[in-house]
C-alpha cells in the first residue's frame, strides 16, 4: 500500500487497518481469498412489489440492510477473507433509477456496515442488460452474472486466489457465476423440491446452502 503523508484515508480502509491491527494479522505473506457477496437479498432486503414480484429495491429509501449484515461482514474479515460485492444492477440501463440513486443505495449499505465497524473491501456492478433502453448500457457484456466476468476482475486486480474463494448468492445465477470462476458457491434460501430440481436442471448445484448470510461464519 501506498502512503503519503497527509494524504485523505478512506473510511474503508481506516476500518480496514484498526481491523487488521485488532486481530494481529499479518496478511501480506498470504495470497488473498475473498467472500464473493451478491447485494439484493444477501446485504439487503428484497421488495415485495404490489404487483406480486418480488425484486430489487429501485430506490436508497426502500432499501433496508439486513441487521446481522454487519456482524456477517466482521466474521469474514476474521476469517480471513476479504468481502467484495458482485451485483448486477440493470436498473440505471431500465430507467428505473437514476446512477445517483444507485449511488445512494450503496452508500445506504456501507453507512449501516460502518456503524459496526464493517466495511466493503471492493464493490463490482454490472450496469448492463441485453434490452437496456440506454443505449451506452444495452451491451451483451461477459460481466452480467451468471458470467463471471466482475469476479474474474476483482481476482486480477486484487489479487485473489479462487480456487479459496466463496461466491455468495440468493439465485442460481450466482451460483452458475461462483462456479465458472472458479469458486466455492454459497446460496442463500430454503431447499425445496423444485429448487433442488432448476439446480440440477441449469447445472448450478451450490456447495453450501444456508438460511442467511448470517450463517456464513458456519462454512468459512
Ligand atoms: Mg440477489
Ligand atoms: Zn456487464
Amino acid at each position: 500500500m501506498r502512503t503519503r503523508v497527509g494524504v485523505h484515508v478512506s473510511l474503508e480502509q481506516y476500518l480496514r487497518l484498526k481491523h487488521e491491527i485488532k486481530e494481529g494479522r499479518d496478511v501480506s505473506q498470504e495470497m488473498t481469498k475473498a467472500v464473493f457477496l451478491d447485494r439484493d437479498g444477501v446485504l439487503n432486503e428484497l421488495v415485495y412489489y404490489k404487483d406480486g414480484h418480488v425484486g430489487s429495491p429501485i430506490t436508497a429509501r426502500q432499501l433496508v440492510v439486513y441487521p446481522r449484515a454487519a456482524e456477517s461482514i466482521n466474521k469474514i474479515h476474521s476469517a480471513g477473507y476479504e468481502a467484495i460485492v458482485i451485483s448486477n444492477q440493470p436498473g440505471v440501463a431500465k430507467k428505473q433509477f437514476s446512477n445517483a440513486e444507485l449511488l445512494r443505495m450503496n452508500g445506504k449499505i456501507k453507512r449501516a456496515l460502518s456503524k459496526e465497524g464493517a466495511f466493503l473491501d471492493g464493490e463490482y456492478y454490472c450496469l448492463h442488460h441485453p434490452r437496456a433502453l440506454i443505449k451506452k448500457y444495452r451491451v451483451d457484456c461477459d460481466c452480467r452474472k451468471p458470467k463471471p466476468g466482475l469476479i474474474l476482475r476483482a481476482a486480477k486486480e486484487r489479487d485473489l486466489d479462487l480456487a479459496k474463494s466463496f461466491f455468495v448468492g440468493d439465485a442460481l445465477t450466482d451460483v452458475q457465476a461462483g462456479k465458472a470462476a472458479g469458486c466455492k458457491t454459497v446460496l442463500i434460501g430454503q431447499m425445496t423440491d423444485l429448487l433442488n430440481r432448476m439446480m440440477e436442471k441449469h447445472n448450478a448445484v451450490p456447495d453450501f446452502m444456508i438460511g442467511s448470510l448470517a450463517e456464513i461464519g458456519e462454512i468459512l
